[in-house]
């Protein structure tokens, strides 16, 4: 498979750090940004490389040469005219035979491109975006996808939204088929994701793979300091989906929202105190932040799954608006027992996803190559608990939920019992090593 590096564009600038350098060119940990990419993408034996540059651009090509020093081979694409983000596909017809990967050559990232490139494949989509939660979703652009993941539309940071909304950016990488680049017919100005990528989302060939490999711009001096305090820490390493990867499995009622019977209602959806600011404390930490609810009120039919999906939504956005974010959140909507007015017989089913089994769990796994033996599972009930220690991770108990849910006549007990998430996280990350202070007083 080849890859495009887009290093054209306008030739920004990040002025205060890297002087006259292009942006691509800027250091992290010593090397370029696309050097870092070019290693990613060569481990991942993706060597055919296709870098477009700019006329300012040629600080490029004099430091990789024909990129024989990193085990690729780098065809340069020099833009007489600005070509836009997207039209210099017109002159890649001949060269695109397969699928392909385009990416922008200002981001640090470091990936499992064999996972990504196969979910692709899977989806049958045209063209497959990296997207990912992020601390600011309020002034993001955001992705709409259903759950099968195909795309219904971009939203737009600058325009009103009314309803609650996925935290579910995008990156900026992407994994498309031949026609993606056919559709391009002229070498002019265009641009990626307003006109190709908007294309296909209205055929309805545009796919998400949600992901939470580092992936990150260095467009400010702040976030450009993160990013150097990231990799020094290991943090860019940790997170590819090839490694093994640790995780923080959370309940949500009484968890993380207020514990007042089963929400049903937008407005019933309320954060606990202090349960952002953990989370925010997860998002800093080698750990990831994945959340497991129970939600038979689906079966019992007082909510449908449209509007639980809302509820989840309201709930990302009350942690975007404290620059908390899930890395994924699973439900299950079913339960066993039958008879019940108003029921919706399909959800009924004795599942192997409602806790305390642990299907949501090995969902979790397959997807983000989860270590159990190195994760935790953080609960206010005793099914929490149970949940944990039948997926062999380690368990906290909280006392912050309704204490007459669950009973605790149980032989499993928890490895931990605290008052509230806050403590609970807190406890966890410093039993790590991980500083929490440190990263808090960088955001
Ligand atoms: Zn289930």
């Amino acid at each position: 498979m080849i890859a495009i590096l887009q290093a054209g564009g306008a030739g920004t600038r990040l002025k205060a750090i890297s002087g006259n350098l292009p942006k691509p060119m800027v250091p992290i940990g010593g090397k370029p940004i696309l050097e870092h990419e070019i290693n990613n993408l060569v481990e991942n034996g993706i060597t055919e490389l296709y870098i477009v540059i700019s006329k300012k651009g040629k600080s490029i090509p004099q430091y990789f040469g024909d990129g024989s020093s990193w085990g690729a081979h780098i065809h340069y694409l020099m833009e007489e005219e600005p070509l836009g983000t997207g039209g210099v596909l017109a002159l890649l017809h001949d060269v695109i035979q397969d699928d392909f990967i385009f990416c922008f050559a200002d981001l640090m990232f470091h990936l499992s491109w064999s996972k990504f490139i196969a979910f692709h494949e899977q989806s049958g989509a045209a063209i497959t975006a990296f997207a990912h939660p992020n601390s600011h979703p309020y002034d993001s652009d955001v992705l709409v996808a259903d759950s099968a993941g195909f795309i219904s539309r971009i939203e737009s940071k600058n325009e009103p939204r009314l309803l609650p909304y996925e935290n579910l950016t995008n990156a900026g990488l992407y994994v498309a088929k031949k026609e993606v680049a056919d559709f391009v017919v002229d070498p002019v100005k265009i641009d990626f994701e307003k006109v190709i990528l908007q294309h296909f989302i209205e055929q309805q060939k545009a796919n998400v793979y949600r992901s939470s490999e580092y992936v990150k711009d260095c467009g400010t001096p702040e976030r450009y300091e993160m990013v150097c305090q990231d990799l020094k820490e290991g943090i860019v390493f940790q997170k590819s989906l090839d490694h093994p990867q640790k995780c923080i499995f959370l309940d949500r009622d009484g968890t993380i929202n207020r514990y007042q019977g089963y929400v049903t209602r937008l407005v019933e959806m309320e954060l606990l105190p202090g349960a952002a600011k953990a989370i925010r404390s997860i998002n800093h930490s080698p750990y990831l932040a994945i959340c497991v609810t129970n939600q038979p009120v689906v079966a019992r039919g007082e909510v449908t799954e449209t509007e639980l999906q809302m509820i989840h939504r309201k709930m990302e956005d009350l942690l975007g608006e404290e620059g908390a974010y899930l890395d994924d959140l699973y439900y299950c909507p079913h339960h066993p027992d039958k008879g019940f007015p108003g029921e919706r017989i399909e959800y009924k089913i004795e599942c192997s996803c409602r806790k305390p089994k642990i299907g949501m769990l090995l969902k979790a796994q397959e997807h983000y190559h989860i270590d159990f033996k190195e994760s935790w599972m953080i609960g206010d009930t005793y099914r929490d608990v149970e949940t944990g220690y039948n997926a062999g991770c380690k368990t906290i108990l909280l006392t912050s939920g309704d204490p007459h849910k669950g009973t605790p006549d149980h032989h499993i007990q928890p490895d931990f019992v605290f008052p509230t998430l806050e403590e609970a996280v807190s406890f966890v990350l410093s039993k790590d090593g991980t500083s929490v202070d440190k990263k808090e007083k960088t955001k």
